[in-house]
C-alpha cells in the first residue's frame, strides 16, 4: 500500500471506530482542551511525517475530547446527525475535490446540484424557478437571501445598490422579537444595523396585528424576516397573514427556516408552514433536519435575477455559462466544496417518503418527551410541542439550572440550558435521524431520576 492508500484506510478505520462507539460512549467529552492539545503536541514539526502517523495522532489525541454529536441522545442546540449516505458522499466530495463555483469545469457537480435544487424546491413546495445556493449554514443562507432583499428593495426606490449605503434611503428591517440571533448578525454584515422587533405571542410567533401596526408606522424600502421553527418552542410564524400584510407594504419577505422549512416535506406537519411559499426568500440548513455532515446551508430566492444581482461576479477571467448561470452566482463564495453532493445522497437514499418519515419521527420523539415530562411532578413543559423542540422548567430557575448541570454530568444525553421568555429552561431539540424510541425513553428516565434527586425549595 502506498502512503495515500494507507492514510485513507486508517482514516476509514478511525471513522468506523468512532461511529461504532456512538451508541455506548457517554455523550459529553471526557477530555478537555488542554489534554487534547498536550497529546497533539504544541511544536510545529521541523520536517515531514508520514500521513498515516498524522491521521493516527489526530484520531488518538482527539478521541476523548470529542462530543458524540451524531449520537441518538444528543439533543443540544439544533444539531443534526449524519445519515450514512450523506457521510459517504461527503467523503467523495473531498476525494473528488471539485471546485464547485463554475459550471463549465465540473459538469458532474453542476448536474448533481441542479437535480438536488429541483428536488428540494419540490419537497418544500417552493416555486420551481427559484434560485438555490449552497452555503455553510443558515447564518450564511440568511445573509445571502437578505443581501438579495436589501439590493432589490433599494432598486425598487430607484437606488443603485452598487453605489453603496452612504446616502441611500434607509432600509427598514422588521423581525419578530424571537428571531434567531444570526439574523441580527447578518444584518450587521449587510450594513443594515439593528432590526425593529415586533411583538410575538406566547410561543414566540410574530403577531400579524403588531406587524401591521409597525409597517403602517413607517415607509420606504422594507424587509420583513419571518421564522419557520423557533429554537425554543419550535413554533412557526403565521405566514399567510404576516406575508399578506408585508406584501401590501411592498416589503420583501424572508423566512428563516433553518430547521423548520422541512416541515413542508411531510403531509402531517405541512400545515405548520401554511402560506410560507408566498415569501420572497427562504433559508434552511441541510446539516440540521436533513442530517448531512457539517457544513451545509441552503439559500433560496424566488427571483433568480435578484440573487444573481447580489451574489454574481463578473471577473473577465471567469468563464461563465450565460444560459444557465453558474453556482457562484448564488453564494457569497467563489471557490467552494461540492456541498450539494451529500444533500443529493440523503434525498436519493430516503426518497420522498423517507424524508417525510424522518421529519415526522423527530417530531414524534419530541412529543414523547413533552408528554412524558409533563406527567412528572415538579416539571413544566413550557411550549406547545408541535414540532421538534421541547422547553422544560423544573420549577425555579435555580432548580432548572441544577438539573441541566446534572444532565451533562450524567452523560447519558446532552441537552442545552437556555433562557426563554424570562425563565431558565432545559431545551431539548430532536434533530438526529438515528434517535430511537429507546434513546428517548433512556433520556426521559435520566431526567425523571435527576428531577427527583434535586430538592424543591420551599
Ligand atoms: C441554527 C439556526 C440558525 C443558524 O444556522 P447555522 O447553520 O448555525 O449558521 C439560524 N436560524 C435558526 C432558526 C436556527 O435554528
Amino acid at each position: 500500500m502506498d502512503a495515500r492508500d494507507a492514510a485513507l484506510t486508517r482514516a476509514h478505520e478511525h471513522a468506523l471506530a468512532w461511529l461504532d462507539s456512538l451508541d455506548t460512549r457517554p455523550v459529553p467529552p471526557r477530555a478537555g482542551h488542554d489534554e487534547v492539545a498536550a497529546l497533539l503536541g504544541k511544536e510545529l514539526p521541523t520536517g515531514p511525517s508520514d500521513p498515516v502517523d498524522v491521521v493516527d495522532l489526530l484520531a488518538q489525541a482527539s478521541e476523548r475530547g470529542l462530543t458524540a454529536m451524531p449520537a441518538g441522545r444528543f439533543f443540544g442546540f439544533v444539531i443534526g446527525g449524519t445519515h450514512p449516505a450523506a457521510l459517504a458522499a461527503d467523503w467523495l466530495v473531498s476525494a473528488w475535490d471539485q471546485n464547485a463555483g463554475l459550471r463549465m469545469v465540473t459538469p458532474a457537480h453542476s448536474a448533481v446540484e441542479d437535480v438536488t435544487s429541483a428536488w428540494l424546491l419540490d419537497l418544500l413546495e417552493l416555486p420551481p424557478a427559484a434560485a438555490v445556493g449552497y452555503v455553510t449554514g443558515a447564518t450564511m443562507a440568511n445573509f445571502t437571501c437578505l443581501a438579495a432583499a436589501r439590493d432589490e428593495v433599494l432598486r425598487r426606490v430607484g437606488w443603485n445598490p452598487h453605489d453603496g449605503l452612504h446616502g441611500a434611503p434607509r432600509v427598514r428591517v422588521l423581525v419578530g422579537e424571537e428571531r434567531h440571533d444570526s439574523v441580527d448578525l447578518v444584518l450587521r454584515y449587510l450594513g443594515l444595523g439593528t432590526p425593529e422587533a415586533v411583538a410575538v405571542d406566547d410561543q414566540g410567533r410574530i403577531r400579524p396585528d403588531a406587524l401591521a401596526a409597525a409597517l403602517a408606522g413607517g415607509n420606504g424600502p422594507t424587509i420583513v424576516a419571518l421564522q419557520a421553527g423557533n429554537v425554543h418552542s419550535g413554533a412557526f410564524d403565521p405566514f399567510t397573514d404576516a406575508i399578506r400584510v408585508a406584501h401590501d407594504h411592498d416589503a420583501w419577505v424572508h423566512v428563516d427556516g433553518a430547521f423548520g422549512l422541512f416541515a413542508a416535506a411531510t403531509d402531517r406537519l405541512r400545515h405548520l408552514t401554511a402560506g410560507m411559499a408566498a415569501a420572497d426568500s427562504w433559508a434552511t440548513d441541510a446539516h440540521k433536519t436533513l442530517n448531512v455532515p457539517y457544513d451545509c446551508g441552503i439559500a433560496i430566492v424566488r427571483d433568480p435575477m435578484a440573487m444573481k444581482a447580489a451574489m454574481g461576479m463578473h471577473g473577465h477571467y471567469l468563464i461563465q455559462d450565460a444560459e444557465k448561470g453558474d453556482p457562484f452566482e448564488h453564494t457569497p463564495e467563489l471557490s467552494r466544496r461540492a456541498r450539494a453532493l451529500p444533500v443529493w445522497a440523503v434525498l436519493r437514499s430516503l426518497g420522498r417518503s423517507g424524508v417525510a418519515e424522518m421529519v415526522e419521527r423527530l417530531a414524534r420523539h419530541a412529543r414523547t418527551f413533552g408528554d412524558r415530562l409533563a406527567a412528572l411532578e415538579t416539571v413544566d413543559v413550557l411550549n406547545d410541542v408541535d414540532y421538534t423542540q421541547v422547553c422544560v422548567s423544573f420549577g425555579s430557575d435555580e432548580r432548572t439550572r441544577e438539573v441541566v448541570r446534572l444532565v451533562l454530568e450524567d452523560g447519558t444525553a446532552w441537552m442545552s440550558g437556555s433562557q426563554w421568555q424570562g425563565r431558565a429552561v432545559l431545551r431539548i431539540s430532536v434533530s438526529n435521524w438515528s434517535t430511537t424510541d429507546e434513546d428517548v425513553e433512556r433520556s426521559v428516565a435520566v431526567l425523571a431520576r435527576l428531577a427527583g434527586a434535586v430538592p424543591v425549595e420551599a
